[in-house]
This record gives structure tokens, sequence and C-alpha cells, in this order.
């Protein structure tokens, strides 16, 4: 189904700007072993089936407030063990590396599926699970996700603490073997379609905020969960989750108890390599610069060098996040130059959408929704999505502190 009006067709980045060779990652610019390019080559044709692509169009015009959750391209790729490749074979995986994973995530992208679902399960959830999870909860949960079949999501974040998640005031009250929950989590996504959500809440009261927090798995339809979405200017919602007295027990910690917060800040890190922005970026960049060639302005310079210019810049923050791909891969990864590449490309989306802008001029502000947008009105629906870059994953302004101080020793 498209909108009204809409076109038929979602633009997918073929065009090259005159010497600038390979742009989306095909290849070159990721230094890619020739399993890693076949392993490429076969995800991209399978996301190529036109089944795909009207999803996705389906997915771009879809009204404010509906949103994606459970997705047949999702489960086809969990059923070759692509959705999770980096995952041992026994959870649903293919005994993958890092740079597969960053593969799908890349080719997901490309082809104009969203990767809010994606992010969450498999690179958080299903991350800290393989991580310190027990056999037990790996085996419940790893495979559905890795299929594509169950939906889990992260409730951190709560309306005073965000940035800082130390300040967090969810808390788990013991009660016999186990605790009762009590609190609000907000700005969380997919809740509603979530089996579990990993939670962090306060276990033992303590002078240090970073201490006494505990990690728990939360089943989503336990009594006592009640989920609010929250308007969002993207075409996704929010949500706000209040637990009302949830019990749990100790099946559900996830590591040990009280030892949440060096989880998250050990683990969450790892989310950080930057693939995913840098692909929502490239994906409107490659759009721009069809839209542009397609009305001749490439032979401006006026519109030529900028766009040249951030051709450029977003390379470079994809050899960024490759790298820490890379270091990943390698079992090496580092919490400042992440925050490089995480604070370096999602600083990007803000000049292409400038770009697209004075490229296409006031159509680049269509809706899906109102039909006549030109390409299913992506380039607005990046225009409301934009600033959440800076935000997702760990702030701009926190990007630079780490830098800061763990990097430059400063402050
Ligand atoms: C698309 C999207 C998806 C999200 N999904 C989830 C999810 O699934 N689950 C979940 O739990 N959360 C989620 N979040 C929430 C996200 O983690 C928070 O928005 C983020 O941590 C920032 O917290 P905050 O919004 O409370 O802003 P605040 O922390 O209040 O920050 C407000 C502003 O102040 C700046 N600031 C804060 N501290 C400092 C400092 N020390 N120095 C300088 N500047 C500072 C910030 O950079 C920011 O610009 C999502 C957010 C977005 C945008």
């Amino acid at each position: 189904m498209s909108a009204p009006g809409a076109p038929t067709r979602t633009p997918a980045p073929t065009g090259s700007l005159p010497g600038t060779g390979t742009r989306t990652g095909a290849g070159t610019l990721a230094g890619l072993s020739a399993g890693e390019a076949a392993f490429r080559h076969q995800v991209r044709e399978l996301l190529a089936d036109d089944s795909v692509r009207r999803l996705a169009e389906e997915i771009a015009a879809y009204p404010p407030g509906v949103e994606a959750a459970h997705l047949d391209v999702r489960r086809r790729l969990g059923e070759r063990g692509w959705l999770a490749p980096n995952w041992p074979e026994e959870y649903g995986g293919s005994g993958l590396g890092a740079a597969e994973a960053a593969i799908v995530t890349e080719e997901m992208t490309r082809a104009g599926i969203p990767d809010d679902v994606h992010v969450l399960s498999i690179d958080i959830v299903g991350r800290f699970l393989l991580e310190v999870g027990t056999e037990e909860q790996k085996k419940r949960h790893l495979p559905p996700l890795a299929a594509g079949e169950e939906i889990a999501t992260v409730l951190f974040t709560e309306p005073e603490a965000g940035s800082d998640l130390s300040g967090l005031r969810t808390t788990a009250r013991p009660d016999g073997d186990g605790w009762r929950l009590y609190g609000r989590k907000i700005y969380n996504m997919k809740s509603l379609y979530g089996e579990v959500a990993l939670c962090a809440a306060r276990t033992t009261d303590s002078p240090v905020a970073m201490h006494g927090i505990t990690l728990f798995l939360l089943p989503l339809r336990s009594p006592g969960v009640h989920v609010e979405p929250v308007p969002a200017m993207c075409n996704d919602r929010f949500n706000l989750v209040v637990m009302d007295g949830v019990r749990l027990t100790g099946a559900d910690v996830v590591g040990e108890v009280d030892d949440g917060w060096r989880l998250m800040t050990e683990l969450l890190q790892l989310e950080r390599t930057g693939i995913d922005f840098h692909a929502k970026a490239r994906r409107l960049l490659d759009l721009v610069i069809e839209r542009a060639a397609a009305g001749g302005r490439l032979d401006d310079p006026a519109y030529a060098l900028p766009i040249a210019a951030l051709d450029a810049r977003l390379n470079a923050g994809h050899a960024m996040a490759w790298e820490q791909v890379r270091r990943l891969g390698a079992g090496r990864p580092d919490p400042v130059s992440s925050a490089m590449a995480k604070w370096y490309v999602s600083e990007q989306i803000r000049p292409v959408l400038e770009t697209g802008l004075e490229v296409g001029g006031l159509d680049g502000v269509l809706t899906a929704w109102d039909g006549g947008a030109p390409d299913g009105g992506l380039l607005e629906a990046g225009i409301r999505l934009g600033p959440s870059h800076r935000l997702a994953s760990g702030t701009s302004e926190v990007m630079l502190y780490l830098i800061a101080t763990n990097g430059l020793g400063l402050l």
C-alpha cells in the first residue's frame, strides 16, 4: 500500500558523484574481506526483492502514530541466521562477526527498513544477554529475537534521568524471594510490541548514585505494567511505561544484583559504532544527490561543491564507524574513539537535510501522507527524525564530554 500520489519507487543509492567511487560501503571504504563482501551481496540480494521495496514504501507512508513492529523482512533475515549474524548458531545467529552485523544494519537501512527494533532487540538487549545473561535467559530469549519473532525493548530513561542515568528513581523493593518494581520510564520505543524489556532499577539505597542499580528482564505483559504512547514528531512514537508493583524474581536479574551501573557503562558503548546513524544519513544524502542530478544541479558548482564536501564528510564518518566495528570484531572496543565516531556521524544529518532543502526547495517538506511528495516524503520524514540523531544512544554533548575527559584528559 502506498500513500495516494506517492511515487512507486523507493530511492536506492545508485548514483555517484564524479570521482567519489563507492559511497555506500559496498566494499572499498569498509575494506571488506572477500567473505564479508559476498555476505553483503547476499543480504542486498535478499533485500532487493520487490516485496521488501513495497514494504519500505508502505512504512514510509504510514500516517503519524502508526509504526512498524514485527516485519516479515526481519523474519526472512532471521530464517537464514542473518538478523543477528554475529550470534552463535545455537542462539539463532550464524557465528559470524561484527562486520557482518554492521553489514546487515547498513543494508536494512539502505532498503528503507526502520532500524529501531533491530537496535533495541539485537544490538542492545541481545548483547547484554549474550555477555552476562544466564543460560536459561539466553535459551528463552535469544532465538526468538534472532528469528525476528519477538521484540525486546530498553527501559533506562526516566523523566528526571536521561543523560545521567545515575539519577534513576525506579525502585525494586524486596518482596519475599524477589522484588516489586515501582517507577516510570519515558522515551522508550516499541514497548507496546515488546515481550520483554531490559529495565534498570534501584535495588539498594546508597549515598553514591551509581551504586545499588540492578538490571532486570521485565516481562512487558505482566500485571502492573502500563504502556502509554507519547506522541513524537518522528513517525515512531515514544512510550511512557509505568510499573506499579510488578513482581520480579531472581531469574529476571541480568548480571549481578547491584552491578547495573557497571554493565550499562561497559556494554552500552559497544552499541555505539555510529554505523546506524551513518547509514541513515547516507541514504538521505544519496537521495539528495539523485535529486540534484535529476534537476541538472550537479553541473552548477554552487550545488556541486557543497554536495561533494558533504559526501567526503560522510565517507570520513563511514570510515570512523567501521573502525569501531573492526575494534569490536577484534575484542578491543575503545570508548573514546566510539564516542568520536558517534558524535561525528550524528552531526552530519543536519547539513544533509539542509542541503536537501536547498536542492529540492519546498517540495522537500511535503509529507508522505499528504500525497505528491517526491520520493515518498523521505526527506520530510528525515527532517522530523534528524534531531534524534544527536540525542539517541548518548547525546552529542555527552559524547564531547567523554572525549574531553577520557580522551584528552581535560576537566
Ligand atoms: C530516537 C530515540 C530513541 C530512544 N529510545 C530509547 C529507548 O528505547 N529506551 C530508553 O530508555 N531511552 C530511549 N531514548 C532516550 C534517550 O536515551 C535520551 O533522550 C537521552 O539519554 C537524553 O536524555 P534526555 O532526553 O532526558 O535529555 P537530558 O539528559 O535532559 O539532556 C538535555 C540536553 O542537555 C544536554 N546535557 C545533559 N547533560 C549534560 C552535561 N553533563 N553536559 C553538557 N550537556 C548536557 C544533553 O546533551 C541534551 O542536549 C531515546 C531517545 C531518542 C531520541
